[in-house]
């Protein structure tokens, strides 16, 4: 007995020195679950300028993004925008394997909250953390009350997932009145209604059967990766390198097949903390999402005996090479190339944002020749938007032909915040501005519209057509009229 403790506290001893100022991963995951929880909540409250961080707001046709506001269809930053997003999770999956997953994943946050917060730390529901293999079973009171606290946490999450779609001023104010926003409301138990489902019921099954990313994210992956990866040179082959067959089931068995230095104790602490029900001993599998509880898990048992753990966030190569994991390597480069690239883009783009909308369309007629053949008209309509929070006064120039004027509308007229209007343009000349004799002429011509009050930042310039009548034509009305 007395033997027995004195090996137990030399081993406590022993893992206490060895894993001295050792920070579990687990740790490094909740602060970040912290961060992201409170970024997600309190962003969607911060405006600057009047615009959000991120919303795309179906009310109003608007997208904010880092806090500028654009109209939906001042959309010409999507494709840059969409282009950086796939490049970022290709280029995320390419270093980190899954680290969104175990890091980031609002699934993996929400499981963590429910099952290790809820339903171990503050109810006892389950026995520890560190084994995630049973389910709790009986407490049937405590396990109500633990999915009802889960149903008032879903709520909370359904509506900060809303309020990047109907901004938190508003959201209050439309919440006071159901009845007139049905949509809105049907959302929220639409997502709290599923959040409650795949928490409390689907649980990891939504990583390993539904979450497209977990299916495609295998083929970004080469051998620099880093993943959770169990050491088989160190730790002995427990299964077949095709993962199909266990070939050991014992720590005698593992002796007696790898030789006494194979160092796995066979404690499986590991696969107790695994929240997707994984062996990660069998290698690389679709069901890890690299939470690396099997990493603290193994540091702990391994510490115990002095050693390191045999399951580290590394890549392949690293391993077999014995060194660290490489982060620059050619396909990082490349990504973070066509990253840099896309930004710049998006930059590029967001730094030509129109501060006004005007779309210009021709009508069915071609033109109108007046003044017995001394004039010539073309008729448009303009589709003017004021895209500012006051007022402005618009008008509009042909910059590229000043033979080329305009008849109506005569004024510069006014726009309230947010306004549009349609307005019938009529540009005329009355210079021979093309002497063709064999067909109409369409002449490109640029249109600069603008704010009168604030001509330099409110500009647009449009490019349309002129069209201008074959020349015989123009002879033949005013030879008439002369006779
Ligand atoms: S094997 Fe399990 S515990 Fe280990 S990182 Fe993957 S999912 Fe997490
Ligand atoms: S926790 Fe480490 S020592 Fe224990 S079974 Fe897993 S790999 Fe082996």
């Amino acid at each position: 007995m007395a033997e027995k403790e004195q090996t137990t506290k030399s081993s406590k001893q022993r893992m206490a020195e060895y894993l001295k100022g050792w920070i579990p991963y687990r740790y490094k995951r909740y602060y970040t679950f912290i961060f992201v929880t409170v970024f997600a909540l309190v962003i969607p409250f911060i405006k600057i300028n009047g615009a959000h961080f991120f919303l795309l707001n179906f009310d109003h046709k608007q997208i904010h993004l880092f806090f500028t506001k654009f109209d939906m269809q001042e959309l010409y930053m999507m494709p840059f925008l969409l282009i950086f997003g796939f490049l970022f999770v290709f280029f995320l999956t390419t270093l980190g394997g899954r680290v969104w997953c175990g890091w980031l994943c609002p699934q993996t946050i929400f499981r963590v909250i429910y099952r290790d917060l809820i339903q171990t730390k503050l109810l006892g529901i389950r026995k520890s953390i560190k084994n995630k293999q049973q389910e709790p079973k009986d407490q049937m009171p405590k396990r109500i009350l633990g999915f009802l606290i889960w149903v008032v946490l879903s709520f909370v999450a359904a509506a900060n997932f809303v309020w990047f779609f109907v901004p938190p001023e508003e959201f209050f104010q439309y919440i006071q009145h159901p009845s007139q926003h049905g949509v809105m409301i049907g959302t929220i138990f639409i997502v709290a209604g599923f959040l409650i489902y795949d928490i409390v019921k689907l649980k990891e099954d939504f990583c390993i059967y539904v979450c497209p990313y977990a299916r495609v994210q295998s083929v970004m992956y080469d051998e620099e990766t880093i993943q959770t990866i169990y050491n088989t040179e160190r730790g002995g082959h427990i299964y077949s390198d095709d993962q199909e067959v266990k070939l050991v089931h014992s720590l005698k068995e593992l002796h007696e097949k790898e030789g006494k230095d194979a160092e796995c104790t066979m404690c499986n602490a590991c696969v107790r903390v695994c929240p997707t029900h994984i062996d990660i001993k069998r290698g690389t599998q679709l069901e890890c999402i690299n939470c690396l509880e099997c990493a603290d898990a193994c540091t702990q048992v391994m510490g115990a005996l002095g050693k390191p753990s045999l399951i580290t966030w590394t890549s392949y190569s690293a391993i077999k090479e014995h060194r660290k994991p490489k982060f620059l390597r050619f396909r990082t480069i490349a990504y973070g190339v066509a990253l840099t690239l896309a930004l710049i883009g998006l930059f590029w783009m967001g730094s030509k944002k129109e501060y006004m909308l005007l779309n210009i369309n021709r009508t069915t007629q071609l033109y109108k020749i007046k003044d017995n053949g001394h004039k010539v008209a073309n008729a448009y309509k303009f589709l003017f938007q004021n895209t500012q929070r006051e007022p402005h006064r618009y008008y509009f120039e042909v910059v590229s032909h000043p033979e080329i004027k305009i008849q109506r509308p005569s004024a510069p007229f006014k726009l309230g915040a947010g306004h549009k209007m349609n307005k019938v343009v009529i540009l005329y000349t009355t210079k021979d501005i093309i002497k063709d004799k064999t067909k109409d002429t369409p002449i490109p011509i640029k249109i600069r519209a603008y704010a009168v009050d604030a001509k330099d930042k409110i500009s647009v310039v449009r490019d349309t057509i002129f069209v201008f009548p074959r020349y015989d034509i123009l002879e033949k009305k005013r030879e008439v009229n002369k006779k």
